[in-house]
């Protein structure tokens, strides 16, 4: 069966089609500058990438350019858009309404607006996302994957906060966590790769890309994650700043005569390794400036890695353990820095790290020592394929 994924953003949109028989991706591409002018990249498999400047005003002219191309007499990959059976679109928020992937109805569409206050600049476009597709391809089933559900099993000791209760009962003012569709996935291929019975199995992923979490998954079911009402709490990244004490927020109010907004841009936008460091937000250039001596990125670096190490071991004690960590994202699979400077605090869990394996560049590779008590691995993650998965399975 042919699925489209689509990955909703404000002015963009990620599109993939997926032959779920094979789960071969047959073609990939995005949109971007919506509203603005609009280019259209498609890559189908095995072919050349295409750079099309094509007015997009609205994500519907994107999606109409995207399913153009996929059914193009020269360079598509089905010969009609009948082969299309299904839309699996990524959500990023699905407050508690949603604990797992749901067909969307106008039922799901509402609930999914109700839940725009929490995310406001995700969930409206993921809905004009819904709205274009259900235009232009009426009766094609379309699927929602929260970015949250995989998080919704956390015991409420994980994901009350410390302040008056009222808020969580009048806004639901909680920890709800993102990245659920890269945890949930990588749980499962961490176990499979290890030969670990997922549901007796104690793991930690960690997802460390520019936005970057981590969460505790026991028995396959995330338990804890860093992420909390929004994903600026938790792991420094490369632009927010994760956790910090709250009142610097007013501190720094106070001395520099900002607003709250103008606080919340430097926290989300201005703060994280980019922030430290002046160097970059990218561990590409972060890693080579350390390198030449550049002390900032150092501390970036050293910063980063210290803050996902002292995360691991919050996990290992809220799971009473820890079988397997695994690394994931842009960082996690591609920076042997943070993944030796992380492990580097984890010898008390009787963790090493064999290098040689650690620098090589596999997937799903185990980058520890054969005596290693804890397995460490590289597993690659990947929300396109697992969106993919989730839709079809709710549509058999
Ligand atoms: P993600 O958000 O998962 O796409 O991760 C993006 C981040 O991964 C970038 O900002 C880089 O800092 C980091 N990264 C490090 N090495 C690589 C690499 N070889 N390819 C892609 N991303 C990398």
């Amino acid at each position: 069966m042919k699925v489209l994924v689509i990955n909703c953003g404000s002015s963009s949109l990620k599109y993939q089609l997926i032959d779920s028989d094979t789960e071969e991706v047959l073609a990939v591409g995005l949109c971007e500058r919506i509203g603005i002018d609009g280019r259209f990249k498609y890559k189908p498999e095995g072919g050349e990438e295409l750079v099309i400047e094509s007015a997009m005003p609205t994500h519907k002219e994107a999606i109409k350019v995207v399913l153009d191309a996929l059914a193009h007499e020269e360079y598509g990959v089905i010969k009609s858009l009948s082969e299309i059976k299904a839309v699996g679109h990524r959500v990023v928020h699905g407050g508690e309404k949603f604990a797992s992937s749901v067909i969307i109805n106008d039922e799901v569409m509402k609930a999914i607006e109700e839940c725009n206050d929490l995310a406001p600049l995700h969930n409206p476009a993921n809905l004009i996302g819904i709205n274009a597709c259900s235009a232009i391809m009426p009766g094609v089933v379309q699927v929602a994957v929260f970015d949250t559900a995989f998080h919704q099993t956390m015991p409420r000791k994980a994901y009350i906060y410390g302040i008056p209760y009222g808020y969580y009962e009048k806004y639901k003012i909680r920890r709800y966590g993102f990245h659920g569709t890269s945890h949930s996935y990588v749980s499962k291929e961490t176990a499979k790769f290890l030969g670990l019975d997922i549901n007796n199995s104690k793991i930690i992923v960690c997802h460390l890309g520019n936005g970057a979490s981590i969460s505790a998954v026991l028995n396959g079911e995330s338990i804890d994650t860093s992420m909390g009402l929004t994903p600026l709490e938790g792991l420094v990244m490369g632009t927010r700043c994760g956790d910090i004490d709250p009142a610097i927020m007013e501190f720094i109010a106070k001395k520099e005569n900002l607003d709250i907004n103008q606080i919340m841009h430097i926290l989300n936008k201005e703060s994280g390794v980019e922030g430290l460091s002046a160097v970059s937000s990218d561990f590409r250039d972060l890693t080579a400036a350390a390198e030449e001596g550049n002390e900032r990125a150092q501390i970036a670096l050293e910063v980063f890695s210290y803050r996902v190490a002292k995360y691991i071991g919050a996990y290992v004690a809220a799971m009473n353990g820890v079988d397997a960590i695994a690394f994931t994202a842009g960082i996690g699979e591609n920076t042997h820095e943070v993944r030796t400077m992380a492990c580097s605090y984890l010898g008390y869990l009787g963790i090493t790290l064999d290098e040689k394996e650690n620098m090589r560049r596999k997937e799903n590779v185990v980058i520890s020592t054969p005596d290693s008590k804890v397995k460490v691995c590289i597993i690659p993650t990947n929300e396109e394929l697992a969106i993919c998965r989730e839709t079809v399975a709710l549509i058999k």
